[in-house]
């Protein structure tokens, strides 16, 4: 069996704050350390349950946090940026012309997420560029990351199998992808910038323990798809942000912060999205 786990940072135990999320900034070492041990958990339950094939998409900022050194031995990484679909690059079985196992993934497994932007009681809660987006909604709903790439999945027929993070980001996967996905509540969050971390003794047996349930509950898999066509509702912080989408084809502006776009085809909106970003982000203005 063949597993794709995307892994997030903001979403495990002990990080509260995005100091500890940035490289260069202090507690940033510590967090990425943590980030490993929680996957190191994953992985064991992952392979107590038989599946073997195991792909890591390192998917925080950019993507240069997990070192393969320190990844359990037949373990394949994922690593750094520019590549397509960020977050999920290569859950179709393929980054690009680049092959990784012929065909798409049998699972998804999403570690460390975190709640959407505007969440208030949800850790670090955003959705891609916290700077940027005050809303995502896909087909009227708003969604965060977990909605987002979960449903890129889905477009390539890879069923979502499990997902940790703070309990925020566990209640905002089932309200979405059924109550019969895996999820494993590594703190309690308090605030955006506070959280019950949980003893790591206890999250670390949680995480083998669910990720070795998630395997054996295959039959319960979902697989996520928005349907067809899809639309895309994107709300910025700043109206220059939605102007600087308008270079791009196909884009209706609804309001002041406000573009929509639709596609057939979730893929190429999904990489719409990501341009949206990019250009909304140009637009930044650190004064005003
Ligand atoms: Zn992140």
């Amino acid at each position: 069996m063949r597993i794709y786990i995307s892994a997030d940072l903001e979403g495990i135990n002990g990080i509260v704050h995005s100091s500890q999320t940035q490289p260069g900034e202090p507690g940033y070492e510590r967090g990425v350390q943590l980030m490993h041990k929680e996957l190191h958990a994953v992985i064991d339950g992952i392979r107590s349950s038989g599946a073997t094939d195991i792909y890591i998409a390192d998917a925080h900022w950019d993507a240069r946090n997990l070192r393969c050194e320190l990844l359990p031995p037949g373990v394949h990484l994922i690593s750094g940026w520019q590549r397509p679909f960020s977050m999920v690059s290569g859950v179709s079985g393929a980054i690009g012309e680049k092959a990784l196992l012929g065909k798409p993934f049998d699972g998804a497994f999403f570690v460390g997420y975190h709640a959407r932007t505007g969440v208030a009681c949800g850790v670090l809660s955003h959705t891609y560029r916290a700077q940027v987006y005050l809303d995502v909604r896909l087909n009227g709903v708003s969604v965060g990351e977990t909605g987002l790439n979960a449903s890129l999945a889905g477009h390539f027929g890879v069923p979502m199998a499990f997902l940790s993070g703070d309990d925020a980001a566990c209640s905002e996967a089932k309200s979405l992808l059924g109550d019969r996905l895996t999820t494993v509540t590594v703190k309690r969050a308090v605030s955006r910038y506070s959280a019950v971390c949980l003893p790591e003794d206890e999250v670390l047996a949680a995480l083998k323990h669910g990720a070795a349930e998630a395997i054996n509950k295959r039959d319960y898999w979902s697989l996520y798809t928005p349907g067809k066509p899809v639309t895309l509702t994107l709300t910025f912080v700043d109206p220059a942000m939605a102007d600087a989408t308008e270079l791009l084809p196909d884009i209706k502006r609804l309001d002041d912060r406000t573009v929509e776009l639709s596609q057939t085809d979730y893929s190429v909106l999904f990489r719409l999205f990501l341009a949206c970003g990019v250009l909304a982000a140009n637009r930044k203005d650190p004064y005003f």
